[in-house]
């Protein structure tokens, strides 16, 4: 059977041993596809070597039965199926190592695109031949190349989240290394007021901004972004540790003396980080999913006095409809969502004031909750009193995340 179907291949030409093997990956396992195919064609020519093919063409097999060895004087042809690709393995692996010599990485991946032709010859072969015991070349190449790279290097391939991709453009002829992003979890408290989480509008400063900057320094990055388990008002603290992960692009280098910036962040006095440690791309979809309930403390005041029995009132509402809140509407769309109040407790304070520690579902709109947002909100605070609320600070003074979903790392 495979001599069958090795005979077959060989007819095509010259065909080369990773080729050859590469057709019978699924079988003879535990040798390269190199190995596999110097192993069929000895033991074709040692059959055809007592029962001579019968054809006029010595080469008929790729290689002149009369030789022991194989692939000897046909080595300089150029292979039928790869057109001496694996031959110049060694060629791409040398300038992977020259392009990544600047830089600083543990862990990196092959990834490549194949030529129209190469394309074009393995279809065709896999036409006369079937696919049934055959690995493609594409994969064979990444792996090789992998290889390769990582003799020379000393680092490892990774292929679910490598510091650097290499890419081996064959349609046009091409190597480029491309340095993924930095990913960094942790946890931020906001401790200052009017600090936009992320680049808003007029605000010269942001957490993102105070978080990132020894970063920036630290691994040369060119920019950054963060993905956060949600955000605070930019008027509001956030006083609970928000779980985080930054991004920052093309660092040329990952390994960061992370307790250093830690302690730098925290001597701002506006943001504390804890917890800093690597992370990757699937613990940002982690933390932007994360919908954790959060408390807040909300010092409110009302357009008149109000009673402890008035205040109690206020027990009576746990499911609220919000229209999308005025003040946000020009950036999100417009629709109405219930959201729950599950506690509420207070204090009432001189002044026609309390404070008020409520406890929402997230996405719960705190605010207007209190205000009402001329009838968007309802019931709201406002509505129940029968007099103007207004929040005069708010923060968050926990963020109750689910069991488990904290990191355990
Ligand atoms: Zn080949």
């Amino acid at each position: 059977m495979i001599s069958e179907t090795a005979r077959e291949i060989l007819q095509k030409g010259y065909v080369c041993d990773n080729c050859l093997g590469r057709q019978f990956g699924q079988i003879l396992s535990g040798m390269t596809n190199r190995e596999r195919g110097h192993a069929i064609r000895t033991a074709l020519a040692l059959e055809y070597a007592v029962k001579p093919f019968p054809t006029e063409k010595s080469n008929f097999l790729g290689f002149n039965f009369r030789k022991v060895k194989p692939e000897t004087k046909k080595e300089k042809e150029q292979c039928k199926i790869c057109g001496g690709l694996f031959d110049s393995l060694g060629k791409w692996a040398d300038e992977a190592v020259k392009k990544l010599r600047p830089l600083e990485y543990r862990t990196f991946l092959v990834s490549s695109s194949m030529s129209r032709i190469l394309i074009r010859n393995e279809e065709n072969l896999w036409e006369d031949i079937g696919i049934e015991y055959c690995e493609p070349m594409k994969s064979e190449l990444n792996r090789e190349l992998g290889k390769l790279v990582a003799e020379k290097t000393g680092k490892n391939p990774d292929e679910k989240s490598p510091d650097i991709t290499i890419m081996l453009d064959l349609e046009k002829n091409l190597l480029s290394v491309n340095v993924n992003p930095l990913f960094i979890y942790g946890r931020y408290q906001k401790l200052v007021r009017g600090i936009p989480q992320t680049k808003w509008e007029m605000y010269k400063e942001t957490v993102e901004d105070i978080i990132a900057k020894p970063f920036m320094r630290e691994s040369e990055g060119k920019a950054h972004s963060m993905h956060a388990a949600g955000r605070e008002d930019i008027d509001a603290r956030c006083l609970d540790w928000r779980p985080f992960v930054l991004e920052i692009e093309s660092p040329r280098k990952r390994i960061l003396p992370l307790r250093k910036m830690e302690a730098e962040i925290n001597r701002t006095k506006k943001v504390k980080v804890s917890e800093l440690s690597y992370s990757d791309r699937k613990e940002v979809v982690t933390v932007k999913s994360l919908m954790p309930d959060k408390t807040y403390r909300v010092l409110a005041s009302f357009g008149k006095p109000v009673t402890e029995s008035e205040l109690r009132k206020l027990k009576s509402i746990s499911m609220v409809r919000q229209q999308t809140p005025t003040r946000v509407a020009h950036r999100r769309a417009d629709m109405t969502r219930a959201k729950k109040v599950k506690s509420l407790s207070w204090r009432i304070l001189p002044k026609n004031r309390a404070e008020f520690m409520i406890r929402g579902e997230a996405g719960l709109y705190i605010k207007e909750l209190l205000s009402g947002d001329n009838g968007r909100t309802r019931p709201s605070f406002s509505s129940v009193l029968e007099t103007p609320v207004r929040t005069e600070e708010l923060d968050v003074v926990k963020i109750h995340l689910p069991a488990g979903s904290s990191r355990a790392k």
